[in-house]
């Protein structure tokens, strides 16, 4: 930390002002190679950008200047014969497990991105950006939309199979026996707990049409049979039968009163002393940095929700009928709180 502050007083201030305003050019780029699905083409072997456009039907000239600009910040590497290859961060773009080349299309593409272009309108009046640019709301959004809302789930995945690990480390999910996830998407999460719990159930509930995706994943998850899966709206209901709920990225996409009714609809289908698992980023009181006051943006532009202190997210358990029990921090920005129903 240190040693970044001493480099960072070198930097001038207008040159390090200016390498925060051209961020986004350098995102955007990311989100080419994203898109064209690119890190893989080179993961193995460097190519032109000529070879590069004609894998990916593009404008080989043009290709070329986003490739040379990412491979002068490092994310992937460009020889003297103008062969671009791949590098440790490239890497995390490709696909399989642990990908976050869905995330980087989600985030930087068809509709965080026109989101993000509202901001200021977010901060004038309170509204929602994404709502402003597109009309609606996200996830009516992508209940129409197919294809964004492929990308979506699976950038969440994604995301999940990153911070598995991370979780599992730090919180012990052994001792329940039905475990419900409520807007568990495409199931990364609930299979990652099965997988490691070989006696306990689960159940994924989400919107039907995201249910309908998670069909695949789930039968070939290895944990199909121990897994139902239940679509519904949450606001209406959840699932019974569970000693436990876990909602992971759920109570932050909503405002305070919206997250009662969730949390509340949870109590109701808890038996005493049911166990509500949030995996959320906590935000601390302080000016440190963290990632969370960055998705927290994310929340006022895209969901009209928000990031939590841990004052606040024991204020919700309190109002929905439960008591926080503990907050568990993992390796990744993310914690476990647990909460009791009482
Ligand atoms: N828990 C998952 C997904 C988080 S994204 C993960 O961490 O990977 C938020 C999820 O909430 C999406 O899958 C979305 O489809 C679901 N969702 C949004 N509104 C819902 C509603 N009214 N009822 C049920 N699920 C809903």
């Amino acid at each position: 930390m240190e040693g970044q502050t001493a480099r960072a007083k070198e930097i001038p201030p207008p040159i390090q002002m200016l390498q925060i305003i051209s961020g986004f050019w350098v995102a955007r780029c990311v989100y080419v190679v994203a898109k064209l699905a690119i890190a893989d083409l080179i993961k193995d072997e460097s190519k032109t950008a000529d070879e590069l456009a004609t894998a990916t039907g593009t404008h080989g000239p043009s290709l070329f200047r986003v490739l040379r600009a990412l491979a002068a910040v490092g994310v992937i590497t460009q020889d003297s014969r103008n062969r671009f290859g791949g590098t440790p961060l490239s890497q995390t773009l490709c696909s399989g497990p642990g990908s976050i080349r869905a995330f980087a299309m989600t985030e930087l593409g068809e509709e965080h991105y026109p989101a993000w272009g509202e901001l200021l309108y977010s901060v004038r009046t309170g509204g929602i950006a994404f709502d402003k640019a597109f009309g609606e709301p996200v996830w009516e959004f992508f209940a129409k939309n197919a294809e964004n809302a492929q990308i979506f789930n699976e950038a969440m995945s994604g995301m999940t199979t990153l911070a598995n690990e991370a979780m599992h480390a730090a919180y012990e999910f052994a001792g329940i026996n039905t475990i419900i996830d409520v807007g568990g998407g495409h199931g990364g999460l609930i299979t990652g707990i099965l997988k490691k719990n070989p006696s306990m159930r689960g159940i994924l509930f989400d919107a039907p049409q995201v249910i309908e995706g998670a069909k695949t994943s789930i039968q070939s998850s290895g944990v199909a049979e121990r897994c139902e899966l239940v679509s519904g709206d949450f606001f209406k209901s959840v699932p019974e039968g569970g000693d436990a709920i876990v909602m992971k990225w759920i109570i932050h996409d909503w405002n305070d009163e919206q997250s009662v009714a969730i949390m509340k609809n949870c109590h109701r289908a808890l038996p005493e002393n049911g166990k509500l698992i949030l995996i959320e980023a906590v935000v601390p009181e302080t000016s440190e940095p963290h990632f969370s006051k960055f998705i927290d943006l994310n929340m006022l532009v895209i969901t009209g929700g928000r990031e939590r202190t841990e004052a606040e997210f024991r204020q919700l358990y309190e109002a929905a009928g439960f008591r926080l029990t503990r907050i568990v921090p993992s390796e990744s920005p993310f914690s476990v709180i647990e909460g009791v129903k009482v």
